[in-house]
């Protein structure tokens, strides 16, 4: 919430304050931040106002009305307030609550461990808006299938969203042919993509971001046909026009998301 030094012994500021926690919070609807602050009736001094929250949590009815396309459109105007720190107020305490009704999510989002993608904020989402699973590397194997099953098949998810990103430590790791631990068998799974790189025009290593950014790409595409080989149910879907299955790589830079 962006309230800022608020003058509540201002009428005027007061009265707007109530018509925004009465007429617009709890909506629903997206991307409704109001920036401009009137001058209180008494004070040369303009007075901040706090965005518009939203309190509502997505509902059956709402999710199944959803197209895919609308998820996509959804998640990419969500981008496009998070890349100009625009984000939606909301109420955690109370969409908590509500939500503990049940849950209808529009989007499976299958993101990289990296801390540096804070994946509901990057769409602007928030609680019951989205699945998201994360691995290094944003890779699937069974248990992340069942999960993206679970999130389209069950829960009525609209879209599967592969996000990869710049800079990515696990495909640098891949790259590298990294041995350590557990972190040896994961890489397999990256590797896949590191083939599939070979005709790569140029410096075929870590330090080279364009060839870390190909192998990246790569593995998005890699892993969108294993969803489509390995579950029968989701391609099934997909096929049907039930959901979609896209890809998509996030800017460390600028905080875009550029769909693939
Ligand atoms: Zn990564």
């Amino acid at each position: 919430m962006c309230m800022k030094r608020i003058n509540l012994t201002s009428v005027a500021a007061g009265a707007w304050l109530l018509l925004l926690s009465c007429g617009q919070a709890g909506t629903g609807t997206e991307a409704t931040n109001a920036t401009v602050a009137p001058a209180a009736a008494d004070s040369a001094q303009p007075v901040a106002l706090p965005t518009p929250r939203r309190e509502k949590v997505l509902t059956a009815e709402e999710q199944q009305a959803l197209t895919p396309d609308q998820v996509i459109a959804s998640l990419k105007e969500g981008n496009e307030r998070f890349v100009r720190n625009d984000l939606t107020a909301r109420d955690h305490s109370t969409m908590v609550r509500k939500a503990v009704l049940g849950q209808y999510p529009k989007a499976v989002v299958l993101s990289c461990l990296d801390s540096r993608i804070p994946v509901e904020d990057v769409f602007d989402k928030g609680i019951g808006d989205m699945f998201v699973a994360r691995v290094a590397g944003n890779f699937v194997n069974e248990d992340i299938l069942g999960s993206m099953e679970f999130g389209c098949k069950v829960s009525g998810a609209k879209l599967i969203l592969v996000l990869a990103h710049e800079s990515c430590g696990a495909v640098k790791a891949a790259i590298d042919n990294v041995k350590l631990g557990n972190i040896t068998a994961m890489l397999t799974k990256i590797a896949p993509a590191v083939k599939l790189s070979a005709g790569f025009a140029g410096e075929k290593s870590s330090k080279n971001d364009a060839f870390v950014e190909q192998v990246a790409k790569a593995n998005v595409t890699n892993t969108i046909e294993t969803i489509r080989a390995k579950s029968p149910i989701l391609k099934e879907m997909e096929t049907k026009g039930e959901i979609r299955i896209i890809g998509a790589y996030y800017n460390l830079q600028t905080g875009e998301v550029i769909f693939l």
